[in-house]
């Protein structure tokens, strides 16, 4: 396996939260997973809404705690948010159509929140993105890539999000 990358940036509003999470759509493809880390309320939720925006979904996009999986079909690529903090036992994956949209393998892209929940069930290939409140109302966002895959897809994204973000 290709060694990780990683980057990190910081934001100090929700809205740039959502601009440099805008600036990874572009870049995803059928297929990839993104793990989302972080507290509860660190903003992986807004990370999502920044990626559904620009992938064109209309639709408004809410936290996926109580309903486990929301998707999006109408942007440029199908959108699978998972929320796994509500799921107890791993057969329940089976039901969510999981493993299917970790495999790499998928006709979208999916985004995971506490993933971490299930060790034994960690996508092959993903990109994970760890969110940390510093107190003082920013946000420290570190990405890593765990897999070639992935690792390319973190290396056009932060290329492009540093030339567009500064
Ligand atoms: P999570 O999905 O990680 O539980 P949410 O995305 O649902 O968290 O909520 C994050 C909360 O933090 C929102 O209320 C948002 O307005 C607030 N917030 C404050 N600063 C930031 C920031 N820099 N980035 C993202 N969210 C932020
Ligand atoms: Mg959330």
């Amino acid at each position: 396996m290709a060694n990780g990358l990683t980057y990190q940036r910081t934001t100090s509003t929700p809205e740039a939260t959502k601009q440099l999470a805008a600036t990874l759509a572009p870049y995803l493809h059928a297929g990839d997973v993104i793990v989302l880390d972080g507290d509860l309320g660190a903003g992986k939720t807004q990370f999502v809404q920044g990626v559904a925006a620009a992938l064109g979904v209309r639709a408004a996009v809410t936290s996926p705690t109580f309903n486990i999986l929301l998707e999006y079909h109408d942007g440029r690529l199908p959108l699978y948010h998972y929320d796994l903090y509500r799921l107890d036992e791993r057969w329940q994956l089976e039901d969510i159509d999981y493993y299917s949209a970790i495999d790499g393998d998928g006709d979208g892209a999916a985004f995971v929140e506490w993933a971490e929940k299930f060790p034994e069930d960690m996508p092959y290939d993903y990109l994970e993105i760890t969110i940390t409140a510093d107190g003082n109302g920013t946000r420290r966002i570190v990405a890593h890539s765990y897999g070639s895959r992935s690792r390319q897809l973190l290396c056009v994204w932060a290329n492009d999000s540093k030339s567009r973000l500064g």
